[in-house]
């Protein structure tokens, strides 16, 4: 009996293969597209740059040129996540003056999924004053807490926070703790000063939610040295 896969047509079958490799790796991507006028032609497909991923090559997201920036625009047109969420970073921090369209990049990478664009657009919500923005703010962050890759994506956010080292005032810690009960709930608040919380195994899922995301922002002021003012 003949494999489905032989039924489909080249042209289906070529753009399954490119999209493969992109979705695997930015440098198998570049150097196939480099090495064939077919494969170069679907390169260009927005459905196939949607996917690229660029994890085994990230220096060309955080320290690009002007050339790797205009490279880089087809990408972020065609909706790729992590092209979205390294320009909305850099916009929002950059440096004297921030740029509030980078909030809508991260915006669109967090609602596409894309996890550390969920953390980051997530905490930044939580950052304001109104009540909705947090709300909307712990929709993004809670898959990722019950996912259990908020250690990871702190890992990632310290490393990333390198590139953006210098505070712009786009944010300011906000005074008001999303626990009501603060200080004197029985959650998290317990633990502050004499328990480090370091695997995510140790995010106790039944103490209160909201304190959860008192001392997540703390940890997010501090990766990305937001200060009062
Ligand atoms: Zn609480």
């Amino acid at each position: 009996m003949a494999n489905h896969i032989d039924l489909l047509p080249e042209d289906i079958l070529l753009k399954m293969v490119v999209e493969k490799v992109a979705t695997n790796s930015f440098v198998n991507f570049f150097n196939m597209q480099a090495t064939d006028r077919q494969f170069r032609k679907l390169s260009n497909n927005p459905d196939v740059l949607k996917k690229v991923s660029f994890e085994d090559y990230p220096k060309i997201l955080w320290e690009p040129n002007q050339n790797i920036l205009h490279f880089l625009k087809r990408f972020e047109v065609s909706g790729n996540p992590e092209v979205l969420f390294s320009q909305g970073l850099r916009e929002f921090f950059d440096w004297p003056v921030g740029n509030i369209s980078g909030l809508r990049k991260l915006k669109i990478a967090a609602e596409s999924g894309y996890k550390p664009a969920k953390y980051v657009y997530g905490m930044i919500k939580l950052c304001y004053e109104n009540n909705e923005s947090r709300k909307e703010g712990i929709d993004h962050v809670r898959s990722l807490r019950v996912a259990k890759c908020m250690m990871q994506l702190r890992m990632k956010m310290h490393q990333i926070s390198h590139y953006f080292w210098r505070y712009n005032r786009m944010l300011v810690r906000n005074r008001t703790p999303i626990c009501n009960s603060f200080p004197t709930c029985k959650g998290w608040g317990l633990k502050r000063n004499r328990w480090v919380f370091v695997d995510d195994e140790d995010d106790d899922m039944s103490l209160c939610e909201n304190c959860r995301w008192d001392h997540e922002l703390n940890v997010f002021y501090g990766i990305f040295h937001i200060h009062n003012i």
